[in-house]
């Protein structure tokens, strides 16, 4: 009996003890982060679905260099698709992973990103400009909006033939002159530091102001630029959201800073009735299904336009995946 006595409380005590070391059921690792991807769904609805790939698990630590070589190789492998131009006064000149934008000014050309390498810079970017009737000659400025190398790899080369004023946020050029996060054979060279913006600083070229906010996160320095594009006689206002996925590896400071800027771009958007937001990745802003239906027969109205309060989701989805992977990251 005294026996049988002493068994029972080794076992309520072993029951105990594994219930203070394992969290309850609903706070298992499997779970974590569960609330943030539903809330993320939910804002997705049925038109921001691509958004959502931000939601699966990002991995703990960065890719290697084999597998940014390799990566960055089955991207650049994929056909390009044909430039386009998605308003009045803004040009789709990209890949088929990355994507690269010219405004059209009164004074000549500000560029958003330049591609992978010379070559990119070349074929899409000098080559889809003149098939749209674009001068390359009058690249003024190029925006790059975050130091990898997808973004600024052809710099260098439209630099050299056309002189234009490079634009990037002190984090990122400092990047570019230390430790780069990611590193790749295939693409061009780093920029050499030039002009440097910080935080609501603005480029103006004849008629048209670029205001780049810092919305960092998916690098220390990543700048979203914001301004007007016109269609169908309507003014419209833009951001093209400067640095999307969490590639980072585990950084709960900086899935902190993405959370941040996202809801701060969330109220901006409705302060500045923030109605098109386009991505530096056509995957996330569908550009190419978009510029198709434009150039279909009959086409009516700009599917560039989303109104705010889809921008407004769109930001959402982002801040909920990053809640996500903050939580399972565990913070
Ligand atoms: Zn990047």
């Amino acid at each position: 009996m005294k026996s049988m006595t002493l068994s029972l409380m080794a076992a309520a005590m072993a029951t105990l003890l594994a219930s203070c070391s394992n969290p309850p059921a609903r706070q298992t690792a499997g779970d974590a982060g569960a609330a943030h991807v539903a809330a993320a769904n939910q804002a997705a609805g049925a038109d921001l679905q691509a958004l959502t790939v931000l939601c699966k698990p990002a991995p703990a630590t960065r890719a290697s260099h084999d597998e940014v070589e390799k990566g960055v190789a089955g991207q650049i492998a994929r056909p390009a698709p044909a430039p386009g131009k998605a308003f009045d006064n803004l040009y789709f000149v990209g890949a088929a992973w990355v994507s690269a934008w010219a405004l059209k000014t009164s004074d000549g050309i500000i560029l958003i990103d330049a591609l992978n390498n010379a070559q990119e810079a070349s074929t899409l970017i000098e080559g889809g400009m003149k098939k749209l009737g674009l001068n390359p000659a009058d690249i003024k400025y190029i925006v790059v909006t975050h130091a990898h190398g997808d973004h600024y790899g052809g710099v260098n080369h439209l630099v050299e033939r056309y002189r234009p004023r490079v634009v990037m946020s002190e984090a990122d050029w400092a990047m570019t002159e230390g430790k780069l996060e990611f590193e790749s054979s295939q693409w061009g060279p780093v920029p050499k530091r030039d002009i440097v913006v910080k935080d609501g600083d603005a480029i103006t070229l004849g008629d048209t102001r670029v205001t780049l906010y810092a919305t960092p996160g998916h690098t220390a320095g990543t700048i979203s630029p914001v301004f007007d594009v016109t269609t169908g006689g309507q003014k419209h206002r833009a951001m093209i959201w400067g640095g999307t996925a969490f590639n980072f590896g585990r950084d709960i400071p900086r899935l902190d800073s993405y959370i941040g800027a996202t809801s701060r771009m969330m109220q901006l958007a409705g302060e500045q009735n923030i109605d098109v937001m386009l991505s530096n990745h056509a995957g996330y802003d569908g550009t190419v299904p978009k510029l198709a239906q434009m150039s279909a027969p009959g086409a009516r109205g700009n599917p560039f336009v989303l109104g705010t309060p889809t921008v407004r989701r769109s930001l959402t989805v982002m801040n909920e995946c990053a809640q996500a992977t903050r939580d399972r990251f565990g913070s």
